[in-house]
């Protein structure tokens, strides 16, 4: 549906879309905001009014943390009234961890906040930051009869629109660099914006707007591989005093069972430490009853992290554990979806 004038603000936090090489040694050099407005002409095109704002200093991505995440969910959520739509001018490196910590940070979220960024620099030819841009523009901009034809945190890069809890990053050549893979894409950005609107989550209209900010990075990532020593396991599950590890298994959620290996992970499970099993899979879920390296990890306590991402693993737990939730309730939150980051 073609839209209304609307009122957007776009925040621009950094990344290789605002970028330009830097002549003595070649790297990829941050600019400010005014250098990606002049080099993109037609958006003096665009009938929508348009409000730049930007972190201070921008960044690439790499550095971002979860200061940032509540940095960037507090700027929507002191404009949220001013403002029809945001979107985020974010590196790629790091989008799918952000769009992920928005996702849960801005409860009852009834407005677009759209996440884009570049491949390559505005300035050159061939760059994508363009094109990507004024298609999160448009999305931003989109309404139906009953208001914002996508609300919530999206991801729109190349010719798609992704739900931003469960987008990853998976090319660092292509221009298409994200996928979806356990979730339909919520539009096709072609000739025309076919919006996919089963796969859109329309929240509840009598709900306001709120915004947290607190997030518990205490955590950590443990990725299975053949070989993986017991010296290594004891020494992470002992030393580091985690609230709780993403173990990163094979498949359906599976991983050597000797018995020193699940007393280690019932230890440290049965001292208050949370384990949630993701799948180092690109696709598919976890299932931990399906087989009996599965099972004796769900046996242990480890709870299965069904078709989450590991992205919207690592900020779901930091928001969780910030929220300050007794066990049962974050265990709770753990198998069930916040956000539609699991099905
Ligand atoms: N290193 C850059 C960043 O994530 C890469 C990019 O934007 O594509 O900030």
């Amino acid at each position: 549906m073609k839209s209304r004038n609307q009122n957007l603000l776009i925040i621009y936090t950094g990344g290789t879309i605002g970028m330009v090489e830097d002549p003595d040694d070649k790297s990829l050099k941050l600019l400010d905001f005014n250098h990606i407005s002049e080099e993109i002409s037609e958006l003096k095109k665009i009938k929508h009014s348009i409000t730049w704002k930007s972190l201070d200093p921008v960044i690439d991505s790499s550095y971002i943390n979860p200061e940032n995440w509540i940095q960037m969910a507090q700027m929507v959520f002191d404009y949220y009234n001013e403002y029809d739509g945001f979107i985020i001018l974010h590196g790629t490196d790091t989008m799918a961890y952000s769009a992920s910590a928005l996702s849960f940070l801005l409860e009852n979220l009834r407005k677009p906040v759209v996440y884009t960024g570049s491949q390559l620099p505005i300035g050159l030819i061939r760059t994508d930051g363009r094109e990507n841009l004024i298609s999160a523009i448009e999305v931003a901009s989109s309404t139906n009869a009953f208001g914002p034809m996508v609300p919530g945190v999206t991801i729109c890069f190349e010719n798609k629109l992704f739900k931003g809890n469960r987008t990853t990053k998976f090319s660092a050549e292509d221009f298409n660099a994200f996928i979806s893979p356990n979730y339909p894409v919520l539009a096709e950005l072609g000739v025309h914006l076919k919006f996919n609107k089963e796969a859109i989550n329309y929240p509840e209209h009598n709900k306001t707007l709120r915004v947290y900010n607190q997030l518990d990075p205490n955590i950590a990532i443990l990725k299975v591989f053949p070989g993986i020593s017991s010296d290594f396991i004891k020494n992470f599950f002992t030393n580091f005093k985690l609230r709780a590890v993403i173990f990163e298994t094979y498949g359906s959620g599976n991983a050597p069972t000797e018995a020193w290996f699940i007393d280690i992970l019932h230890n440290y499970i049965n001292h208050g430490g949370i384990i949630l099993n993701v799948t180092q899979c690109m696709a598919g879920r976890v299932e931990q009853g399906k087989y009996e390296t599965g099972l004796a990890l769900q046996n242990a306590g480890v709870i299965g992290g069904s078709d989450i991402t590991t992205e919207a693993a690592v900020t779901k737990l930091m928001f969780l554990l910030g929220k300050g939730l007794d066990r049962e309730n974050l265990i709770f939150w753990l198998n069930n979806s916040i956000s539609g980051e699991i099905n």
